[in-house]
């Protein structure tokens, strides 16, 4: 299926032993675009069209995303799957992800500061200032910028970042993201005996059932999942117009869904100027250019983030760069 395609065989043919050795000097060589190689494994333009573009989560098209770190992350979810018993497929987290990070922050010892828009961080070589929007001022020892890098583009920070470094910042790229989120009225699906969830080669991209309620198995609504250029394109419109695109779609594919969503609303990571996309991800060659660099401490200014990881990728990568920056600090 095409949602996997992609997935399954990076994890079949991956080179990669292990996650992390996707920075070595030797792995430099998969630093090419995942069209060269998927062609070179001998596929034609039209399945890897198929099997990797439609409605990928990293990068544009084929062209756009380094065969490299999709081995890397083929890697990590290998290696994951090594620690999880058999028959388990994975985990989440009851009430949400979000109440990892709350957590966390309850058990700090000071409070975390909310709604504070950092605007510039000065480094004085004795100790540095963070300077928000609010026209508050923050003054420390050191200082742990765990924001993604379309954000840091938007943070004044002196001095400034030089080189590689400087160039890893302003042109990573983020994933165009957009989610458009739908109550049903009923269990259509139940009509017609497909699967709730359905995958399309169009502007609606893939649409999922939710199960958040408390029984895991019962469908709670649909999401819309819409990356890259499809995505960007729903942002250009207004939220009812980008609603009714995907509807229009959905019920042309699926006549049992006729007059059975209702919209609830959109959320573009791209649009979000404290995100700017939905995750990190890099171009053919900008592993072999940037990576050896890009998370390099700067004076007293550390950096994080799931972009930074080394050898995790999502959640887990901003937690392990996260522990890296603390030893940074610490030692
Ligand atoms: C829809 C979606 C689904 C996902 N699903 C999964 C999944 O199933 N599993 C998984 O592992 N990962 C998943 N991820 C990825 C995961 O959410 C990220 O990898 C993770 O949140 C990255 O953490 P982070 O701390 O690096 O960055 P973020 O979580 O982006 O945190 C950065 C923080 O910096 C703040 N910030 C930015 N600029 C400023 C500024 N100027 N001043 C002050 N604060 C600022 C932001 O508001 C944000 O709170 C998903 C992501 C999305 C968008």
């Amino acid at each position: 299926m095409p949602w996997n395609f992609g997935r399954v065989l990076t994890e079949r043919e991956n080179p990669l032993r292990e996650p992390g050795t996707w920075l070595e000097p030797g792995s430099a060589h998969l630093d090419v675009s995942m069209h060269e190689w998927m062609t070179g494994l001998g596929l034609d333009n039209e399945t890897v069209a198929l099997g990797y573009a439609l409605n990928t989560s990293y990068g544009n098209d084929a062209h756009d995303i380094s065969a490299l770190m999709m081995l890397a992350r083929a890697a990590f979810s290998t290696a994951q799957r090594r620690h999880l018993p058999e028959g388990v497929v994975g985990y989440t987290v009851r009430g949400g992800a979000q109440r990892i990070p709350e957590a966390m922050a309850r058990a700090l010892v000071t409070e975390v500061r909310f709604d504070k828009a950092v605007t510039g961080i000065e480094d004085s070589a004795s100790e540095v200032s963070v300077h928000c929007a609010d026209g508050s001022l923050y003054r420390g020892d050191r200082v742990v910028c765990a924001v993604p890098f379309p954000a840091l583009r938007k943070i004044g920070l002196r001095p400034e970042l030089v080189g590689r470094q400087a160039q890893a910042v302003a042109d990573l790229p983020s994933q165009p993201m957009t989610q458009l989120y739908f109550a049903t009225k009923s269990d259509f699906w139940e009509h017609d005996g497909f699967a709730p969830s359905l995958f399309t080669d169009g502007p609606a991209g893939m649409v999922a059932a939710s199960r958040r309620g408390e029984d895991p198995e019962r469908v709670t609504g649909l999401t819309a999942w819409v990356m890259g250029r499809n995505a960007l394109r729903l942002d250009s419109v207004s939220s009812e117009r980008a609603s009714a695109t995907v509807v229009e779609e959905v019920e042309s594919v699926r006549p049992a869904v006729r007059g059975q969503l209702e919209y609830i609303g959109r959320q573009s990571w791209a649009a979000d100027p404290f995100a700017g996309g939905g995750w990190a991800y890099f171009r053919p060659g900008q592993i072999t250019r940037f990576g050896s660099v890009m998370s390099a401490p700067h004076g007293r200014v550390h950096f994080c983030g799931e972009h930074l990881a080394r050898i995790d990728r999502g959640m887990e990568g901003a937690m392990e760069s996260g522990e890296r920056a603390a030893e940074e600090i610490i030692s």
